[in-house]
């Protein structure tokens, strides 16, 4: 099954004005349910704007886009959020935690007005912290975490939902080698369940990973190279 389509993409920020400007260019891509993607380009080449199209947090100028067989190109703001609710998982570089909290209480937190009983919400805590390898550290503050274990709360935290569509953005941007390498395992984890994957970066750490099915490159908001 195809999970991502985006056909004849494109985003033109501040559309109109003398502002304008084009950063994806005449997109088409395909991303199979199961496929772990790795989006490359020097900072500026338009991967991020890329994930949040895939993500429905903006909306292409031109071009649809379908995710997980629902046509997201032109859904209204409400729609939008129950999509991203349904269906994806973001992983920012900035992790975006409530710093007072703790680990468990951070990850619930997309749970906690979706109507399922606290039985249910702390099943699905733990195993999501399970797999972002961070268990250990339930019932810790986040502010007394280490940047790798911060991540890992985040991770755990874009999880929850048990999405099939999971979107990282510069995932290892802030973490020192020994992180990334573990930011690595858990993202095999996540592949052999079968989580289809698409990973913006220029890390070369991801360069010839062996369950990254493709390589997409991307110069000046063009993909110019699409590798397996
Ligand atoms: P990254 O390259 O880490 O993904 P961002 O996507 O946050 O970084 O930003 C990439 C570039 O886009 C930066 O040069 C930033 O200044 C620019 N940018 C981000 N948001 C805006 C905005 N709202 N208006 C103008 N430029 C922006
Ligand atoms: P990357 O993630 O590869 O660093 P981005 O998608 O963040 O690239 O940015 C692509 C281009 O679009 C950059 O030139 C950036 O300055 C521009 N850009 C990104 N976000 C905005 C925005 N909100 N308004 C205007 N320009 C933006």
């Amino acid at each position: 099954m195809i999970m991502v389509v985006l056909e004849n993409v494109n985003k033109i920020y501040n559309e109109g004005t003398p502002r304008a400007f084009e950063a994806l260019k005449s997109i088409d891509l395909e991303v199979s349910e199961g496929e772990c993607v790795v989006l490359s380009g020097v900072s500026g080449s338009g991967k991020s704007t890329l994930l949040s199209l895939i993500a429905a947090l903006d909306k292409p100028s031109r071009g649809k886009i379908a995710v997980n067989g629902e046509l997201i190109s032109k859904l209204p703001d409400l729609h939008a959020s129950a999509y991203r609710a349904k269906t994806i998982g973001v992983i920012f570089q900035h992790f975006n935690l409530l710093e007072s909290l703790s680990v468990e209480e951070n990850v619930i937190v997309p749970l906690i007005n979706s109507g399922f009983d606290m039985r249910t919400i702390k099943a699905l805590a733990d195993k999501s912290m399970e797999l972002a390898a961070i268990s250990h550290k339930a019932s810790q503050e986040v502010k007394a975490l280490s940047g790798g274990e911060k991540q890992r709360c985040a991770i755990a935290r874009a999880l929850i939902h048990e999405p099939k569509l999971i979107l990282c953005d510069e995932p290892t941007a802030n973490l020192d080698r020994a992180n990334s390498l573990k930011f690595i395992e858990i993202l095999q984890s996540l592949h052999d369940m079968g989580k289809t994957i698409i990973v913006a970066t220029h890390d070369p750490l991801f360069e010839g990973l062996p369950f990254v099915s493709k390589v997409v490159h991307m110069e000046d908001g063009r993909i110019v190279k699409n590798e397996r």
